[in-house]
């Protein structure tokens, strides 16, 4: 992952402690007003790399591979979808240009952009659950959205999305087909 913007804000409020965290991109670090440039040098290094740790704690073990990512959908499968979406084969794959995600119900396969490896867990699970519902019913009707709202965090896995797609600027939808 690149280096992440980092903003720093003093407050004279603040006395001792020191926060921070994640807006979009950029990481706001708050300090207190009194505190030197080497201190907060420290302190910023510090704050990034904790916030960093506890990401990465949240990230997804299907990121591992291939196999955790079919686990991952058994699990999903079984637990809002009744077990009715098995699919034949699920595979991490090259970033793709508009899309985050796919799924050919005619075979039952599908694909995940390796651009999701790094999104939180939950929003992982939010793309599994939508692409294994197109093996249920295709195309972004109500019936569809009937199985995919089981999944409890769907509306804000699909603003974390919209966010990230506005971020990157690459207009991507979910998996191509708009509703
Ligand atoms: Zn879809």
């Amino acid at each position: 992952m690149a280096e992440p913007e980092v903003e720093v804000r003093r407050s004279k409020r603040r006395k001792q402690t020191v926060s921070a965290y994640r807006d979009g991109d950029k990481i706001v670090v708050l300090l207190p007003a009194r505190m030197s440039r080497a201190e907060e040098k420290r302190w910023v290094a510090d704050m990034l790399s904790r916030l960093q740790r506890s990401e990465t704690r949240r990230r997804s073990p299907a990121r591992e591979s291939d196999e955790a990512l079919a686990e991952r959908c058994r699990e999903l499968s079984a637990r809002y979808l009744d077990g009715r979406a098995e699919p034949r084969a699920i595979r991490w794959v090259p970033p793709m240009r508009t899309r985050w995600a796919s799924c050919t119900p005619s075979d039952a396969t599908i694909r995940v952009s390796r651009r999701l490896r790094d999104v939180p867990g939950w929003v992982l699970d939010y793309v599994l659950v939508h692409e294994l519902a197109h093996l249920l019913v295709p195309g972004h009707g109500a019936e569809f959205w009937k199985w995919v709202k089981r999944y409890p965090k769907a509306e804000r896995a699909i603003g974390y999305l919209e966010g990230l797609s506005a971020a990157a600027q690459l207009g991507r939808t979910l998996d191509g087909d708009t509703d």
